[in-house]
């Protein structure tokens, strides 16, 4: 049995709860459990780096750290990773920061990073590169003399051509990626946009098998949608539940319906246009006013990249003016929070809501909307409120659907969603449970390393 690299940009650390709570970084090691494995990446510290990596063992699982000075981090990741690659990907051409400077830094680090790595493989080894902060790896490593079958995944989107060749040297991302031996996307919208692009833009070719040709390599690409831990998450919230939490949270509802947001504070969310459309949901629906709650959590994130910052002010702004708006003495419409909570609470929170908003306008999966899905109990299920721009409404597709563009659509799927009757929101529970117990993410990470070692 091969042991299986992972890298990605920050490592999960034991003992780091925060680090290690989301689903997919405990499908990752308990993969690196079984197989006995090698978690590789930056280790969060800005520093010196050093000529070899940061190694150490535990449980199982070895893992090796590379700290980044200052200026690389700031070029790699804040730099071309968040403000080019980021928003390109999410279709935000108005919001791409480029430099040279940024992109020497991505390729800098990348290289960097495989010069570290390199030593520490052995012959047999599958190597699984996460997400795109590190499209170049593979190619770095083949640099430094790698001969091993090295995997990419990338969590985000891939955008269709026209967007994607505003980026300046797109054709070395291109190129990069075909270096791997296995690429996989979330939909196969991604994998046609990368086809696409890989034929018109490279000269590469396209079997009907799956099988790519360019760059003078053969490589494959394919949709591996990414699951949850789906009886996990069930379980989780029907616990979660009757917690203190989420009992304080239902008591302060005092009988009102409970909407809810979840998201990373990211202008992909599409959070501007969701309370936009709350507040239209609430001139167009009078009787709902003091009936509803809208609970949007909201966490700051990447408060190096000043759109953020930006964006996190005007979110306060317009909540402020929806509550300034519509609140009465005894209610308040909307509950905005920029903290993080716990798998387990939001689970709680999830089943206590009559309807979620998901409304992204692009994500690459959305796993919000899963997770929500997961948590609902099965007696009395709430309604998933799904944008079309999200990688979950392929497989989520007995969600109710609303254009996120649209305020009128998401108001009115508002409404659809508080008086729908329990027969219909079971039947469609029902559905989509059907599809996140087929993929889980234990499927999905056992599907896509079966491809790249076959
Ligand atoms: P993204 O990867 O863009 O952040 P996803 O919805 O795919 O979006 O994944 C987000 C993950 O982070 C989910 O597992 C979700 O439960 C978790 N998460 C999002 N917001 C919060 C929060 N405020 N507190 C705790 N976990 C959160």
């Amino acid at each position: 049995m091969s042991r299986l690299v992972i890298v990605s940009n920050r490592v999960a650390l034991p003992g780091k709860a925060a680090q290690r709570s989301g689903g997919l970084v405990t499908g990752l090691v308990d993969a690196l459990h079984q197989a006995g494995g090698l978690w590789f990446g930056w280790s969060g510290k800005l520093g010196e780096t050093a000529p070899e990596p940061n190694v150490f063992e535990t449980e199982g699982v070895t893992y090796a750290t590379v700290d980044l000075t200052r200026a690389d981090h700031d070029g790699y990741y804040s730099g071309f990773s968040n403000a080019a690659l980021w928003p390109l990907f999410h279709y935000r051409l108005d919001l791409i920061n480029f430099t040279r400077r940024d992109l020497a830094a991505y390729r800098r680090v990348n290289a960097l990073l495989a010069d570290a790595l390199a030593p520490l493989l052995m012959p047999s080894d599958l190597v699984w590169v996460h997400d795109y902060h590190l499209i170049p790896m593979a190619e770095e490593l083949r640099r430094a003399g790698a001969t091993q079958r090295i995997g990419f995944f990338l969590h985000t989107p891939f955008p269709s051509l026209g967007v994607l060749e505003t980026l300046p040297r797109y054709g070395d991302l291109l190129k990069s990626l075909c270096a791997y031996d296995l690429v996989g996307f979330q939909t196969e919208e991604d994998l046609t946009a990368f086809h696409d692009a890989i034929v018109r833009r490279a000269g590469g070719k396209v079997s009907s098998d799956g099988q790519i040709q360019a760059f003078d390599r053969v490589l494959r690409a394919g949709a591996f949608p990414i699951g949850i831990d789906t009886e996990a998450i069930a379980e989780m919230a029907s616990r979660a539940v009757t917690s203190r939490t989420a009992r304080r949270l239902q008591e302060s509802l005092r009988g009102r319906q409970l909407i809810i947001g979840v998201d990373r504070l990211d202008y992909s969310k599409g959070l501007e246009h969701r309370f936009k459309a709350f507040a239209g949901f609430l001139e167009h629906y009078p009787a709902y006013r003091n009936r509803v709650r809208f609970l949007q959590i909201a966490t700051a994130t990447r408060s190096d990249v000043p759109e953020y910052r930006a964006l996190r002010q005007r979110l306060g702004a317009l909540a402020g003016d929806v509550a300034g708006r519509y609140a009465e003495l005894d209610w308040a419409p909307i509950q905005y929070l920029n903290r993080s909570f716990s798998q387990r609470s939001l689970a709680g929170f999830f089943q206590l809501s009559h309807a979620a908003l998901v409304t992204p306008l692009r994500d690459g999966m959305n796993l919000v909307a899963k997770e929500y899905v997961a948590a609902q109990n099965p007696d009395d299920p709430g309604v998933l409120i799904l944008s079309p721009f999200a990688g979950a409404a392929y497989e989520l597709d007995a969600a109710v659907f609303a254009n996120p563009y649209d305020p009128d659509a998401v108001a009115e799927a508002l409404r659809n969603a508080l008086a729908m009757p329990l027969e219909e929101r079971r039947e469609r529970w029902q559905a989509m449970m059907v599809v996140l117990r087929r993929n889980s993410i234990t499927t999905w990470r056992e599907n896509f390393l079966e491809t790249l070692g076959r």
